[in-house]
Formats: structure tokens, C-alpha cells, sequence
């Protein structure tokens, strides 16, 4: 998943890829101007029984995309990252364990786009 400028679109594009190939881009684009700041909520859903990962927009409470027959013959890492602080501010807080408040609606959502 990539979150940056989108001279398609000409704002801030979401866009979830897999295997070097867009799957995803949406064409709701975040503004690109100066001082304009918005946050972002994913989930990150990954199941190596089924082969799938699934994007999840937890502040829209809906699935982004699924992706299928993913490679698990080797171990993935999940990576996150962000980059040109001389041009933008960007933080990052990932949250991961036991500890994530996983209300109902989340549960069945996760379960809906395993199955
Ligand atoms: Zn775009």
C-alpha cells in the first residue's frame, strides 16, 4: 500500500499493490495543498492458511481490498515506512499484539473478507 502524490488523480492517492502490478486506486483523492494534514487508519489483515491479505479502512469500517493467492511459500515481512521529511510531515504509529480494541463489527468484517 502507497499513500503519496498522484498526478493522475492530482491530490494524494491510496493505492494497494501486489506483485509490482496496482491492484487498487481509488479515485477519491486526499487535497495536496500546503498545511492540510489528514489521518489515516488500516488495518492489515494477513492469513497464510487461505493465502490472503486484506486492506482495511478502520475509520471508513470497510474492506479496501483483498488480495488473493498470496505467496506464503516464504516467510512476508511486513515493512511500513515513510519518507521525504523535507517535503512533508509524516508519523506513523503501528499497533500490533493482543492489546487492539476489536469491536464486534471489526470481527465480522475480518471474517467476511477471509471467507
Ligand atoms: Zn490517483
Amino acid at each position: 500500500m502507497t499513500v503519496n502524490r498522484c498526478t493522475t488523480h492530482g491530490g494524494i492517492c491510496r493505492r494497494i499493490w501486489k506483485e509490482g502490478k496496482c491492484v487498487l486506486h481509488p479515485p477519491d483523492t486526499l487535497p495536496n495543498t500546503a498545511g492540510v494534514s489528514h489521518t489515516l487508519h488500516y488495518g492489515v489483515v494477513h492469513d497464510a492458511a487461505r493465502k490472503k491479505i486484506v486492506f482495511i479502512d478502520v475509520k471508513e469500517k470497510k474492506v479496501m481490498s483483498t488480495l488473493d493467492n498470496v505467496d506464503c511459500s516464504k516467510p512476508l515481512w511486513p515493512m511500513f515506512g515513510v519518507y521525504n521529511p523535507e517535503w512533508i510531515t509524516v508519523s506513523m504509529r503501528l499497533v500490533v499484539g493482543s492489546d487492539i480494541n476489536m469491536t464486534e463489527e471489526k470481527k465480522a468484517m475480518i471474517v467476511k473478507a477471509l471467507s
